[in-house]
This record gives structure tokens, sequence and C-alpha cells, in this order.
């Protein structure tokens, strides 16, 4: 067909527009009622105002029918007066209560404009009839008003506007008006709305891009804050089982022996390597090691004291680093995760996988002044040891004296 390209943009765009005005819809409708509600200050005490002025309207003598005019019209602005004060006041109601939009405070909002509109027709209309106020002013205000400041999709302003053009119409083929005025009046009352509606459309397309694009500039933010967040984690701690990094725990320990040559204390660091653990990964996978590194990670935390530093060295390697803690004491810590670790049953797609593993211990008294590479590297060598004498075991080396200074 020849049309077929054509008729499927177009429908391609209506429906994302539409889909767009249904998401903007209600948080412009909120926007229109405190709109309405600021508006209502300025409202009320005019229609109130003009409400006592046409009650208390003398005409001149030589046009004595506009006493009547003055009479219908003091009638209709007490009762925009009311009218408004009673709908605003619904919808500072709902506001106290709501923070997203219903159907009813949709209705609410669409239910203002046209009793507006046809509010302005009708005032409109009298003062036609009586060739006497402002004549057209009053309905092309309220239409503009309404045009700019009521956020309207246009699945509404059409059939508001429409309305209003129709109401006024009506009225204006059923009033008593010089006949050579209808013509040009009519052409007027066409226009109006029409000119409202569009301002109506610009301005909601306007909006609507807006908060569209506030939406998408708060939802990139936040992405954009966690994942600083994530890499200001990422940048000190392992990801798999959250535990410090090496480069973080290298730091710490360095400041705990800074501080352990001040008070002064000893200090202790255990190597935790997982015996066989490349057994664990042929035999259950990639996933199912993960799955031990995470739980002896738990394991080893919960078994702790919370001022121990604790921290994943790499692949299937732990420290701990323990302050104010002598030989004896680390080694009884480094028997307790040893059972820990030996009593550990992680569950893993239904199958239990159980570990073991070896610890190298390692301590510096007081007396000396050593680096946390020193502490390290005599735990690793420990470590060694255990792992050549059995596995599932503690062992214990003292840092070389080449690598200590001893104080003065
Ligand atoms: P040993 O008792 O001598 O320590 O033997 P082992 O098998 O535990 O030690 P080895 O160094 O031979 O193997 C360590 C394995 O740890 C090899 C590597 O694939 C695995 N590994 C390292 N990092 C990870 C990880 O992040 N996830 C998993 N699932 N496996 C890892
Ligand atoms: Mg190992
Ligand atoms: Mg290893």
């Amino acid at each position: 067909m020849f049309f077929s390209p054509w008729y499927h943009r177009c429908r391609a765009r209506f429906i994302a527009s539409k889909l767009e005005n249904d998401r903007v819809q209600g948080e412009a409708t909120i926007e229109s009622l405190k709109r309405y509600r600021r508006l209502a200050f300025f409202l009320v005490p005019l229609h109130a105002a003009l409400a006592w002025f046409f009650a208390h309207f003398t005409p001149p003598e030589f046009r004595p029918e506009l006493a009547q005019w003055a009479h219908d019209l003091a009638y209709a602005q007490g009762l925009a007066c009311v009218g408004v004060l009673v709908t605003v006041l619904a919808g500072h109601m709902f506001l106290e209560r709501n923070t997203r939009a219903t159907a009813g405070a949709i209705t609410l909002q669409i239910f203002i404009a046209a009793a507006y509109l046809s509010f302005g027709a009708y005032i409109t209309l009298l003062d036609l009839e009586y060739n006497a106020g402002a004549g057209l002013a009053s309905f092309l205000l309220i239409c503009v008003t309404f045009g700019v400041l009521a956020l309207m999709r246009p699945a509404i302003s059409v059939p508001v506007f429409s309305l209003s053009y129709v109401v006024f119409a009506v009225l204006l083929e059923n009033a008593f008006i010089n006949r050579s005025q209808l013509p040009s009046l009519r052409i007027v009352a066409f226009i109006t709305p029409a000119l409202a509606l569009m301002a109506s459309i610009m301005n909601w397309n306007q909006y609507a891009r807006a908060v569209v694009l506030r939406r998408q500039l708060s939802k990139s933010n936040a992405d954009l804050v966690a994942q600083q967040a994530e890499l200001a984690f990422l940048a000190d701690h392992d990801a798999l089982t959250g535990l410090y990094n090496r480069r973080e725990f290298m730091r710490l320990a360095h400041m705990e022996l800074l501080r352990a040559t001040r008070v002064p204390c000893h200090t202790a660091v255990i190597m935790v390597d997982l015996d066989f653990f490349k057994s664990v990964n042929d035999r259950y996978g990639h996933p199912g090691g993960d799955a031990v590194l995470k739980a002896t990670a738990q394991c080893l935390s919960y078994s702790l004291r919370v001022t121990d530093t604790l921290a994943r060295m790499g692949g299937e390697e732990f420290i701990v680093l323990l302050p104010d803690t002598g030989r004896e004491g680390a080694m009884q810590v480094a028997s307790k995760l040893r059972d820990a670790i030996r009593a550990m049953d992680v569950d893993f797609e239904g199958q239990p996988i159980q570990v073991t593993a070896s610890f190298g211990v390692s301590t510096l008294a007081p007396t000396v002044r050593g680096t946390a590479d020193a502490i390290y590297a005599a735990a690793d060598r420990a470590l060694y040891v255990a792992k050549q004498t059995g596995r599932d075991k503690v062992e214990y080396a003292a840092p070389e004296a080449s690598e200590l200074k001893h104080k003065a």
C-alpha cells in the first residue's frame, strides 16, 4: 500500500506519545492542582469583589436594562467564588493526603477546567447580550489562562476546549445580540478556544519532555552514585567475599604495627590456605569453589573478634591480623579457626562440601620493629611447613632476624 509506511510511522509515533503521556499524567495533575490552589488566592477574592461590585451596581439612567445585567453577573461571580473555593479545597485536601494522582484527582482537574471555561462563556455572552462589560475579553482571558496554566494532555485538552467552544457557540446562537455582529463573533468564538488548545498542547509537550528528561537524569544520577559506591568498595575490598583485599590489608597491617610500637604490644598474623582446593573446583566446578570461598570468609569472620582484621590475599588464601596478641594466643585462635573450617558444611546445589585448611602463624614482639611484609613472609613460611607436613594443621615461624630492627 502507498500509505502504509506513512500510516505505520504515524501510528508508532502516536503510541509512543500516548505511553509518554500516560507516564507523565499523574505528575501533571498534581502540578495542575497545585497551580489551581495558588491561583485561588487571587481568584476567590477577585470573584467576591466582583460579586459585591455588581450587586451594588447602579445603572446609568439611560440604560436601565443594565440592572438585570449586573444582577445576573453578581450571581455568576458569587457562584464562581464559591465554586473555585469548593473545588480548590477538594484539590487541597487531596494534595495533603496524596503524592500521586488518582482517577478522582484527574477528574477534578478536568472538572475545574471545564466548569471555569463554561463560566467564562456565560459571562461573556451576558456582556455581549447587554452590549456592556469587557465583551469577548473574559472568554479569551479564561481560555488562554487554562491553556497556559492547566497541564492537560491532548486527550483531555481537546475535549475540554471543544466542549467550551460548543457551550459558547450554543449560547451565542441563542443570545439576543445584534445579528450583524454574529459572523465575526462566530469566528472569534472558534479561534479563541482553538488558540488556547494550541497553547495547551505546546505547553503540555514541553512539560512532558521536561519530566521525562528529569526522570532520566535522576535515574542516571542514581546509577552513577551506585557505580561510584561500588568502585569505592572494590578499591579496598574483594568482590567475591566482601573481605578487605591484599592492598588494604597491607595498609591496615602497617598502621597496626606502627601503633604496636607506640603502645607497645605483640602483633600476630595468621595465613590461611584451603587444602586441595583445586580438587574442589575440579569436582564441583568454579561456582562450587566460589561457594566454598564465600562460606570460608563468613566462617572466619564469625570466629574472629571485631578488632581483628580479615582479608582475602587472593585465590584460596586468607590472612588475619590480630592486634595485641602473642604467640600462644595466636596459636589458639588459629586452632579455633582450623576447627571451625573443618566443621563447616557448605551446601552447594544440595551437595555438602567439606574442606580443611592449613595455617601459618607469626608474631612480632613489642621490642622489635618489623614491617608488614616481614611478618607476612614469616607466616607464609609457617604455612609452607604446614602444607609440607600433612595439611589441616597450624605451624609457627618467627620473622627472620635480618628483617627486624631492635628498638633502641
Ligand atoms: P594446597 O592444598 O597445596 O593449597 O592445594 P590447592 O589445590 O588448594 O592449591 P593450588 O594453588 O594448587 O590451587 C588453588 C586453586 O584455587 C587453583 C585456582 O583455580 C583456585 N582459585 C583461585 N581463585 C579462585 C576463585 O576465585 N574461585 C575459585 N572457584 N577458585 C579459585
Ligand atoms: Mg590451597
Ligand atoms: Mg594457595
